[in-house]
């Protein structure tokens, strides 16, 4: 096949770097996002790429390819139906579900995709802003073997690995619950810190004793230091974002009858969080919101 045309929808934190790769690798793009200043500023900097214009009814039989990195499954289904993208792109296009959407209405979505004579492959990735600038995102993918075969070339300009986790809906699956085990590690490394500094040992000399010891964790050495103890909090995925992965995490569980105690409480925890942080704030700001009361948060938001 020679080389496809793409369409990506989402230039936000991750989707712009992304973008970025694919028009570098020489890529037909054409871009949209909602934000009009995010596309411009796109074209801007990639003058190779063309706009995708959202708000069009025109065919898009030029395009081989649809990559949307967008917040959750809502968006998804609304950017691809309802008078949305599906409908003009020409049968045989495949859909890469590249956002952390919920694997079951992902399942869903790619059945009635499949009707318009469309494919869907969901392709969530891990590594977060800077994996996404560098292109070593790990991404975890759902779908038929040979729609990733289609797939895999461009995904190896964004992603060190891909991995094909089964039928579609698993790559989500796959995604979401692997930021339940991040988030968790978050939520119980915070509370460890605030006994720590509780009993006079500084955050710096526990994190320091976690990363030589059993409790080292992805958070311990890649969060704590660089976004909680510096307070920039500046990872670049927000803690709305993360309380939603969670939450699919443990809604699956639910509805597939593996519920557990720890996810639980730690849904809970991240939601109850999430409803009085700033929509913008990010999730390692958990350090100082949780054992927070909220009351704070709550003024400085209205
Ligand atoms: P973001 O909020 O920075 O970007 C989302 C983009 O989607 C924004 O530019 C927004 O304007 C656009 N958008 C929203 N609604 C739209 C619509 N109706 N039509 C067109 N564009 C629309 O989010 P992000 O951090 O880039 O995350 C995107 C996805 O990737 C999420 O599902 C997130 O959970 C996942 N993710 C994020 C990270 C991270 O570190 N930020 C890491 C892995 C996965």
């Amino acid at each position: 096949m020679s080389v496809p045309a793409i369409g990506f929808v989402g230039l936000g934190r991750m989707g712009t770097p992304m973008a970025t790769r694919l028009a570098a690798a020489g890529y037909a793009l054409q871009v949209a996002d909602a934000v009009p200043a995010a596309v411009a500023a796109f074209l801007v900097a990639q003058p190779g790429a063309a706009l995708l214009d959202l708000s069009e009814q025109d065919p898009l039989d030029e395009l081989d390819i649809l990559i949307v990195m967008l917040p959750d499954s809502n968006i998804v289904e609304a950017v691809l139906e309802e008078g949305g993208l599906a409908g003009r792109l020409r049968r045989g296009a495949l859909v890469i579900d590249m956002s952390s959407s919920e694997p079951l209405r992902t399942t869903s979505l790619a059945q009635r995709l499949g009707g318009l004579g469309l494919r869907l492959i969901d392709a969530p990735v891990s590594g977060g802003v800077r994996g996404a600038i560098a292109g070593t995102l790990s991404t975890m993918v759902g779908g038929a073997g040979a729609d990733l075969d289609e797939a895999r070339p461009v995904l190896e300009h964004l992603a060190a690995t891909v991995i094909h986790v089964g039928e579609v809906g698993s790559g989500h699956a796959a995604k979401a619950l692997n930021n339940l085990v991040s988030a968790t590690t978050v939520s119980v490394t915070v509370e460890a810190l605030q006994t720590a500094a509780r009993f006079g040992i500084d955050p710096a000399m526990m994190t320091e004793v976690l990363n030589s010891s059993s409790g080292r964790t992805n958070t311990s050495e890649r969060k704590v230091a660089a976004f909680m103890l510096s307070g920039t909090f500046d990872s670049g995925f927000t803690l709305p974002l993360m309380s939603k992965d969670v939450s699919i995490a443990v809604d699956l569980a639910h509805r597939i009858g593996t519920p557990g105690d720890v996810s639980d409480a730690v849904a809970q925890q991240w939601r109850g969080i999430a409803s009085f942080a700033a929509r913008d704030a990010d999730h390692t700001e958990m350090y100082r919101l949780i054992g927070a009361s909220g009351s704070e948060e709550r003024s400085a938001r209205s």
